[in-house]
């Protein structure tokens, strides 16, 4: 038997990817048809073009109105899902692996990101499971922070075990970098409190793949030599932060 349900019978409690509403699925429908009378559809835009580059740039827009991003912050948008930044942070942010960088593990995405991290840094636990048993985050006294480590680490909601930081973490001095895959956009958020805030689009925002990733411009052209590049924040601002395509 074949299901035929109409879209206005559905009830979608799905967390992620969550109910988008329907004048949203309506003007994305137009426009995947037909983009602003242009005969065709905005997939088969050139990203090249002048249209698909205003799109960008109004996103970026958009998205530093939103969260009012401090303007010596840049908007990126990356391929490879949030997974991909498990990797990307240490190699944009380290210069070896001799570096030390700490983790709060407070479910199965910051525990994924610090076996990742493990490839290319020396992870410290800020916290062990023990402490939190993934249904809390203990208190800053219990926090076994690194001094001068390279970057701290957080999981701003975890979507599974469900932790979430009411605030950032006050690490002091060191780069703070955030997954807000799961609560982006619900919330305000301090950017100026940390190095890089990412976020894997397809929980909140867009679809999979898509990773946005707003990062302190200071931190740019900062990568390892070997990083592949399309993990390397540098290109991705060349590219769609200022249009230069180079591929
Ligand atoms: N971080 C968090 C908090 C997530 O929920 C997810 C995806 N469920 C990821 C990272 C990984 O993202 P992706 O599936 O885009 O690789």
């Amino acid at each position: 038997m074949s299901l035929t349900r109409k879209r206005e019978n559905t009830i979608n409690f799905s967390p992620g990817p969550a109910a988008l509403p329907d004048e949203v699925v309506r003007e994305a429908r137009e426009n995947v048809m037909n983009y602003k009378g242009l005969g065709l559809g905005v997939m088969e835009l050139s990203h090249r073009s002048p249209e698909y580059t205003a799109l960008n740039l109004q996103t970026q827009d958009l998205l530093r109105s939103l969260l009012h991003i401090p303007s010596n912050y840049q908007v990126l948008f990356q391929q490879g899902g949030g997974t991909a930044q498990f990797a990307a942070i240490p190699l944009n942010l380290t210069p070896s692996e001799d570096t030390t960088a700490d983790y709060f593990i407070t479910g199965m995405w910051s525990q994924k990101a610090a076996k990742e991290g493990e490839k290319f840094v020396k992870v410290n636990h800020v916290l062990s499971k023990a402490d939190g048993g993934y249904m809390t985050i203990p208190e800053q006294s219990q926090w076994n922070l690194t001094p001068g480590a390279g970057f701290v680490y957080y999981c701003a909601n975890e979507t599974v075990h469900g932790v979430e930081f009411p605030e950032p973490p006050d690490v002091g001095s060191v780069p703070l970098v955030c997954d807000a895959s799961s609560n982006f956009l619900t919330r305000p958020i301090d950017i100026a409190k940390h190095a890089v805030v990412y976020a894997g689009a397809q929980k909140n925002v867009g679809c999979a793949g898509v990773t946005v990733v707003i990062v302190r411009e200071d931190l740019l052209g900062k990568c390892r030599p070997y990083t592949p590049v399309v993990l390397d924040y540098a290109v991705s601002y060349w590219h769609y932060v200022r249009g230069q395509f180079c591929r």
